[in-house]
């Protein structure tokens, strides 16, 4: 018997980042503001910029951070209201409580995207920005919402952890919003622990963003990668003027993620590869649907979504349990205990848990599989195989025809 592949180890790190590591180990540079210039945080930022086609990068502790200091750097007020959409992970409306924001949210259809009507019903009401968060690395119609946002002067921040390597319409996705930001945690395309990233064009922006990362008295000037009157005056604007959450990104972080950035371009094709394989095999079955993408959007997937069909709770329950006996672990994103990625289990945000009957409906039969790019064709087939039968244990052969 095959034995069931373990999804959860990520790849081993470029040997690449050992000679590196190896010097901060000797000379003890672990901090990115000790070294006068070509810090290795310093260098990733100016790397990770060029690879995106963006003008600037700021490194930080996490994509959580990131998503805190682009609020913070919007210069948002107390108690903005801030849209995002209901299927997430806790970390997003955590990090629009974190800026002292309310989020909002808006409701995600049966193919994980956002619902267009109801986004847009919701800006209506005094939303002062959005965090599109691009689940799973699933891309909602970003034509729309950038059409929407900016007829009414909303910013939008792309919550992109997930999505480092998608597109829309040729453009990457993270450089189509205000701020795009990244994760480096280990479940995602790169991984160096943890660790996060954003970018944007806007030198305002990432002024105030770098300050308050924690750049203090004139390690700012350590962000300059040439002259840039914009981005100086931007700087001396906001000397002195804003607080220091110190979310800085180390030099080790930095060492373990530099030479990750070359293997991206791999890591999208195999992953995109393998569930397209997957999500073939399980659209076969009667009672396993993969929604398909939105024409725009290329995937750069290291996992799987798909809906159950015509599963009460029960037999969805049923189903789970037979893929763990075939070896293959599935989450039901709304059946799984304390799963943070179910809206009603945000307790956190204040008010009552929000009626939001569409993404509740979707949570209760969406399950979730990790698919990480290293997979050989022979693990893919297993793990589709058992999805497949743990579908046809739990319903039966095929569904009779017209009932
Ligand atoms: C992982 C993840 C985050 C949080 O990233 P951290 O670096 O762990 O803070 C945010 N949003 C999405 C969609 C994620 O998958």
């Amino acid at each position: 018997m095959t034995l069931a592949p373990n999804v959860y180890d990520a790849e081993p790190i470029p040997e690449a980042a050992r000679e590196e590591i190896d010097r901060m180990l000797q000379s003890g540079d672990l901090f990115r503001y000790t070294a006068p210039e070509n810090a290795p945080v310093t260098l990733l930022e100016q790397e990770f910029a060029a690879h995106m086609g963006s003008k600037y990068a700021l490194a930080v502790s996490s994509c959580s951070a990131a998503l805190f200091l682009s609020l913070k750097a919007l210069g948002l007020p107390r108690d903005a209201r801030v849209l995002i959409p209901a299927f997430t992970f806790a970390a997003v409306p955590s990090s629009v409580v974190h800026a002292d924001c309310v989020p909002v949210l808006c409701e995600v259809g049966e193919n994980y995207r956002i619902d267009m009507a109801d986004f847009e019903a919701r800006l209506e009401g005094g939303i002062a920005a959005v965090i599109v968060s691009h689940m799973r690395g699933h891309t909602s119609d970003m034509d729309a919402i950038l059409t929407l946002c900016e007829a009414r002067g909303i910013p939008v921040i792309e919550d992109a952890a997930h999505s480092l390597g998608t597109t829309w319409d040729g453009r990457k996705i993270g450089t189509l919003g205000r701020v795009g930001c990244f994760s480096f945690q280990s479940y995602k395309l790169v991984n160096a622990g943890e660790g996060g990233i954003l970018i944007t064009d806007d030198a305002d922006l990432v002024a105030r963003a770098v300050i308050m990362s924690g750049a203090y008295e004139h390690n700012w000037a350590k962000h300059m990668a040439g002259a840039d009157a914009d981005l100086e005056a931007a700087f001396a604007r906001w000397q002195n003027r804003l607080p220091l959450y110190n979310l800085r990104m180390g030099n080790l972080s930095a060492a373990i993620i530099r030479p990750q950035l070359g293997e991206i371009a791999r890591r999208v094709r195999d992953g995109r590869t393998n569930h397209d394989y997957v999500a073939a095999r399980l659209n076969a079955s009667p009672w396993l649907e993969v929604p398909g993408k939105l024409g725009p959007e290329e995937r750069a997937p290291d996992s799987i979504q798909f809906n159950l069909v015509g599963m009460d709770e029960a037999e969805t329950r049923a189903f789970a349990e037979a893929a763990a006996a075939r070896g293959v672990k599935v989450q039901v994103f709304g059946l799984s205990t304390d799963n943070a990625r179910a809206f009603w289990n945000w307790r956190f945000l204040p008010g009552e848990t929000p009626d939001l009957p569409q993404t509740r409906a979707m949570l209760m039969r969406a399950c979730d599989t990790r698919l990480p790019a290293r997979l050989t064709m022979a693990e893919l087939d297993m793990i589709a195989d058992a999805l497949v039968m743990a579908a046809r244990d739990v319903m039966g052969e095929a569904r009779a025809y017209g009932t």
